[in-house]
């Protein structure tokens, strides 16, 4: 006989202080990121200073409309996160911020390269995370 492995919550430490208007926002169903002060781009993921123009100037947070395409995705069969299946994970062309692609799970049955989606924030204890869904399942 053999034991299926388990797999537990990764070891996340809570969200730094500099994320956390997306984590936040996130919680209140909202998409939030950082754009440099400076060229107006989107700095995602958020460094020190912008990986366009190198502004060292602080971020300024934004919402978006939480819409997008989708670029990519991929089927993880077995998931690091519980979970009652396989999970889909996609990286999600941000509208509003042109360059972001947001690795995201997808509540989507059968993803399709440049479908439109739109963010339904899941609660997952103590985050809320982006996940998305199809345009056409609202
Ligand atoms: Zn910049």
């Amino acid at each position: 006989m053999t034991a299926e492995p388990t797999f537990g919550l990764p070891d996340c430490a809570p969200p730094d202080a500099e994320h956390d208007p997306f984590w936040r926002s996130l919680s209140d169903g909202r998409l939030t990121l950082p754009f440099c002060r400076d060229c107006g781009r989107a700095r995602w993921y958020l460094l020190p200073t912008c990986q366009q123009c190198g502004s060292e100037a602080s971020a300024l947070w934004r919402d978006l409309p939480g819409t997008g395409a989708l670029y990519s995705w991929t089927r993880l069969p077995r998931p690091f996160v519980p979970a009652d299946g396989p999970v889909v994970v996609g990286l999600v062309e941000c509208d509003g911020a042109p360059g972001v692609r947001l690795v995201a799970p997808l509540a989507v049955t059968v993803p399709r390269i440049g479908m439109r989606l739109v963010l339904r924030p899941v609660r997952r204890d103590p985050h809320t995370l982006p996940v998305f869904e199809s345009e056409r399942s609202r």
